[in-house]
């Protein structure tokens, strides 16, 4: 039988018109949206980014440079957390937020990346968290490797076709973390330990302190930058300062110095940093990612203290 052209024309546009529909619909369902990770924190973000290597386009929450514990997010965050199928989060208050936000309709896709790491966790030992969960977990790179281990599980999980992908970036990015832990520990063993002794703006030095034997001296945030020291709070931080015989204080890259100013201006000594805490840093501050932040930190902390006063 002989298709008149007409109908071959009929049928290549109807074709074409099912394949223009299907092609865009498909791309964005498959490649583009499932393939969006969220991860509220800058560090989270690097660590995941790590772990997925090209298979997934992690995005920041909270920029490099911005503080997590006070953020508000955006209505663009929003349409973000609808599009991705995995929003990573720390938990333990430093970003509560997105639990918030997201639970009621996203809750599948909201994983902690310090699940598993209970026996770990310190306590706040003061001030209006007191007896709460630390998060700052990250700052101890044995415990960072654990957060990478958790959140290959998380992506293997997801994406169970790209698992042994998944198993070799973590293991050399691992490798590459535990390179560090050993550099980290050679460069601090340098600082007499009398001279380890750490007086930051928040509290967020517990882990670090632990891992690599530094005390912690002195700070006005007991973790939650949100909530103002009270002028009892600076009265205290002037005292342990003065007691310590510490003339060094570090300012972190996502706070102002004035609280540190004002201590300075009570009990002498002088400002160092910026210190990497809550997020790497911007771009060109030569701290970007979660191990550049770390050799930043650590070189800056023995470097000035090595100084002193
Ligand atoms: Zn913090």
């Amino acid at each position: 039988m002989i298709i008149p052209e007409s109908r071959l024309l009929l049928a290549a546009s109807i074709f074409m018109l099912v394949l223009g529909l299907a092609t865009p619909y498909y791309v964005a369902s498959d490649t583009v949206e499932s393939r969006l990770a969220l991860a509220t924190t800058s560090v989270i973000c690097d660590l995941a980014r790590n772990v997925v290597g090209g298979l997934w386009d992690v995005e920041c929450i909270v920029a490099p440079g911005q503080s997590p514990h006070t953020y508000e997010p955006t209505p663009e965050d929003m349409v973000k957390a609808a599009k991705a199928k995995v929003i990573l989060y720390n938990g333990f208050t430093i970003d509560a937020w997105v639990a918030k936000l997201f639970a009621s309709h996203n809750k599948e896709k909201l994983h902690r990346v310090t699940e598993g790491l209970e026996p770990y966790i310190l306590k706040v030992p003061d001030g209006p968290y007191a007896g709460r969960e630390d998060p700052h977990m990250w700052m101890d790179v044995e415990l960072a490797i654990k957060y990478v281990e958790r959140i290959r599980d998380i992506f293997v999980g997801q994406d169970p076709d790209n698992a042994e992908i998944y198993k070799t970036n973590a293991a050399a990015y691992i490798r590459e973390l535990e390179e560090l832990d050993k550099w980290i520990r050679e460069t601090v063993s340098q600082l007499p330990t009398e001279k380890r002794i750490l007086v930051t703006q928040e509290n967020a030095f517990q882990y670090f302190s632990r891992a690599y034997g530094f005390r912690v001296g002195a700070y006005f945030y007991s973790i939650a930058t949100e909530i103002e020291p009270s002028p009892i709070d600076m009265v205290h931080a002037v005292e342990k300062v003065k007691q310590l015989g510490v003339c060094v204080f570090f300012v972190e890259s996502t706070l102002s110095s004035r609280l540190l100013d004002s201590l300075i201006r009570e009990a002498g000594g002088r400002l160092a940093g910026p210190l990497y805490v809550d997020g790497v840093g911007p771009l060109g501050s030569g701290a970007e990612s979660y191990v550049s932040m770390m050799k930043v930190n650590v070189g800056t902390i023995v470097g000035e203290l090595m100084k002193g006063c």
